[in-house]
């Protein structure tokens, strides 16, 4: 796989998965545009990225307001002229049931999600369709399958699953590929940023021996490998697919 000449914008760049798959990319010659919040997290990234390149491009902004969408997306054009992947994995998890769940919690996740993940991918597509370049989404293994307590995250991740396959069909007759990774538990920041507390996020990491059927978590490395996989030219006859990463989650049920 080689990225060399390739424009790739990566959002979550700043942590987890995000951070892993701008490494990897930089190692295999992107040039890169990485997104995030945190700009000293961002500046961590980049320092980690392959020495070889030249600096990724650091783009901060709430991914939710629609302005700030809009200028990352627009520094990222004005400073490489191109795009050839858009990597949309900026994500965040919520707990709450039918029982205890709100519109306001049904807001914040969709919006982080789908919301802002639409919108971008509508500002990319016509820069991809130039390049003949492709998209990877980052959803989970909660869009494939369900899960009790968590119910606005799987929704959201199955709408990315959907999303993935309908854009895939809108652009294919423009050699535009589309897919996603399915992760499962993934050792990030994610779960503690969701409100578990460290006893918590021990007894969750504990039970993934479990719950996962090769009997561990993940980790971001493993997810982002896939992600750079489905992004390069080994990946050119794949569209449309959603990728488990997940330890065999997605084909086990509880007996
Ligand atoms: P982390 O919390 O470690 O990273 C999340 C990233 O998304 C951060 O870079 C964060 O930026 C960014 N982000 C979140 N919300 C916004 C926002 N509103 N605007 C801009 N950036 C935002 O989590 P992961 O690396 O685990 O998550 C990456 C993706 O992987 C998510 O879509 C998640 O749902 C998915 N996933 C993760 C799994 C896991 O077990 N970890 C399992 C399945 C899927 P910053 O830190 O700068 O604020």
């Amino acid at each position: 796989m080689n990225f060399a000449g390739k424009v790739v914008l990566i959002t979550g760049a700043s942590s987890g998965i995000g951070a892993a798959a701008a490494k990897q990319f930089a190692g295999l010659g992107a040039s890169l545009a990485l997104a995030g919040r945190n700009l000293d997290n961002l500046k961590q990234v980049a320092s980690e990225c392959s020495p070889g390149n030249k600096a990724p491009l650091l783009l901060t902004g709430e991914l939710t307001n629609e302005k700030d969408t809009e200028e990352i997306f627009q520094k990222t054009i004005t400073h490489y002229g191109r795009l050839d992947i858009l990597v949309n994995n900026a994500g965040i998890i919520e707990t709450g049931s039918i029982e205890n769940t709100n519109v306001q919690q049904y807001d914040r996740v969709m919006n982080t999600n789908v919301r802002s993940l639409y919108h971008l991918t509508t500002l990319a597509v016509p820069h991809l369709v130039k390049t003949k370049g492709n998209i990877v989404n980052v959803s989970s293994v909660n869009g494939l399958r369900a899960f009790p307590g968590v119910l606005a995250y799987c929704l959201s991740k199955a709408a990315v699953d959907q999303f993935t396959r309908c854009v895939a069909l809108d652009l294919a007759p423009k050699q535009v590929r589309v897919n996603c990774v399915n992760p499962g538990v993934t050792i990030t920041n994610l779960h503690k940023r969701g409100g578990m507390n460290q006893e918590q996020y021990e007894a969750f990491i504990k039970r993934s021996s479990e719950t996962h059927a090769l009997g561990r978590p993940g980790k971001p490395e493993e997810v982002a490998q896939t992600i750079v996989f489905l992004a390069s030219d080994d990946a050119s006859f794949i569209t449309g697919a959603t990728i488990p990463v997940d330890g065999g989650r997605h084909a086990m049920c509880p007996r």
